[in-house]
């Protein structure tokens, strides 16, 4: 069936929706209301069926410039996603003319579209600890700013295991900083041990103390909790543990497996608790003023898989390669395949796509397994990225997506939106209530 249609007919226990995703609407026929879900700008290849299939046309147009600064972590965590990373050069480090030619393409498409310049640094790395590096391309992004007239947004990811200093400078500088904390000093010490060994609560707990209470704090700041089996049933004591630092939002999300170095299957949390857990930590968090979000479905955004080109988004790795992919964050093998779609010409003095690879890149990505391609959610899913990813040679249609979090917490949003709340329901009812949820394209 044909997705462009795109209206579905969502039946639960006690009411039906009729749910338009391109629209953001929500048809409450029965009560006679309709909800309108704020409307995120959808990423240039998502919303435009034209371009769907017709990738000659589609000119990728990245609006946002993400660096992989370097390889050097200082932490060793259990659920780390970036696989051997002890073996890539801890002397590597991103070229500063690689990230003035990133930065002149992306300002010059955000002058063109009225948009402000967001640089983001990121990626199988601390950035913090390299503040020399992280100052010169801070630099180099606000001259290119000025030049095209365009105001420059500065993001970081940190461990938050970082000298004091450090984090006073990232407060007072960066627009916005996600924190990855596992909350309570039991989850955070066992998870997040330095690469020495030892426990790391009493760091990123200053450094939170410091983003939070910061005069000139950055005006976003985000908690990333990764939830095991061990911290599921928990969640709400973690939010209150967030809560207690003045925390505001938090977004939990569920460990996966890795590519090479693959974590216990015990320590995945069971779905059905997880969706449980979230939606109770997530109620306790809108009693007291603490926003909970899941990191999955979220049916206010506009999303797919997590590649760099779907997300209109100009990833550099410290090698100085477009990547496409979170998990590949190096090149030194100079592999050719479809993760990375382009370099720096060292002769011509700017980053070259590789055209050709682009246009398959985005060819493939029109590819949803078929369970995706009827299902109401697919505009706010991750489609099973990472683990089923259509740039594998072992990709199939016929893939099924082990989605039941994503799934649900994408129902949850949208009745909750239209003041259906489940937090009462008890474990197996709420698993009882989504069972019987039905959501034809009609
Ligand atoms: S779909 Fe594949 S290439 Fe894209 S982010 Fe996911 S794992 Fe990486
Ligand atoms: S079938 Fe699952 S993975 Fe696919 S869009 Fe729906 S919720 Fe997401």
């Amino acid at each position: 069936m044909n997705s462009s249609s795109d209206k579905y007919l969502i039946k639960f226990p006690g009411g039906e929706l009729l749910y338009l995703p391109r629209e953001a609407l929500i048809l409450d026929r029965i009560k006679g209301r309709t909800i309108t879900l704020h409307k995120k700008k959808a990423p240039s290849l998502m919303l435009d069926v034209k371009l769907q299939g017709e990738l000659s046309a589609y000119k990728f147009k990245p609006e946002c410039l993400t660096l992989y600064i370097s390889n050097i972590c200082n932490l060793n965590c259990t659920y780390c996603y970036i696989p051997q990373k002890e073996l890539y050069p801890v002397d590597s480090y991103i070229n500063e003319s690689i990230v003035e030619s990133g930065a002149q393409i992306v300002a010059k498409n955000c002058r063109s579209q009225n948009l402000p310049f967001v640089v983001g640094f990121h990626g199988g790395n601390e950035p913090l600890l390299i503040l020399k590096k992280v100052e010169s391309c801070l630099k180099i992004c606000h001259e290119v700013a000025s030049k095209e007239n365009v105001q420059l947004l500065a993001y970081c990811t940190t461990n938050g295991v970082i000298p004091e200093k450090t984090a006073k400078w990232a407060a007072a500088t960066f627009h916005g900083i996600t924190l990855s904390w596992d909350g309570h000093p039991f989850f955070q010490n066992n998870f997040r041990k330095d690469k020495s060994g030892y426990e790391t609560s009493d760091f990123i707990e200053r450094t939170a103390k410091i983003f939070i209470q910061s005069q000139n704090r950055p005006k976003i700041i985000l908690v990333r909790c990764t939830i095991t089996s061990s911290s599921v049933e928990r969640m709400i004591e973690i939010t209150q543990y967030f809560k207690s630092f003045g925390v505001q939002k938090v977004e939990y999300y569920p460990v996966f497996q890795n590519r090479t170095k693959p974590i216990p299957d015990e320590m995945i949390p069971d779905p059905v608790k997880f969706v449980y857990h979230f939606i109770q930590a997530k109620s306790f968090g809108e009693s007291c003023g603490i926003e909970v979000l899941f990191s999955g479905s979220r049916v206010r955004d506009y999303h797919g898989r997590f590649c760099s080109t779907i997300q209109d988004n100009l990833t550099i790795t410290p090698d100085g390669y477009l990547t496409n992919c979170f998990q590949h964050t190096q090149n030194y093998s100079a592999q050719d395949n479809l993760f990375f779609y382009g370099e720096y010409d060292h002769d011509l003095r700017q980053l070259k796509y590789d055209h050709e690879k682009l246009g398959r890149i985005n060819d493939i990505q029109s590819y949803k397994p078929t369970q995706c391609s009827n299902c109401f959610n697919q505009f706010h899913c991750s489609l099973g990225c990472p683990g089923i990813c259509p740039f594998n040679d072992n990709f199939k249609l016929n893939s099924q997506p082990d989605c039941i979090k994503e799934k649900w917490l994408g129902l949850e949003s949208l009745l909750s939106a239209a003041g259906y709340n489940l937090y009462q329901l008890s474990e197996p009812e709420l698993n009882t209530f989504f069972n019987a949820v039905t959501y034809p394209l009609i």
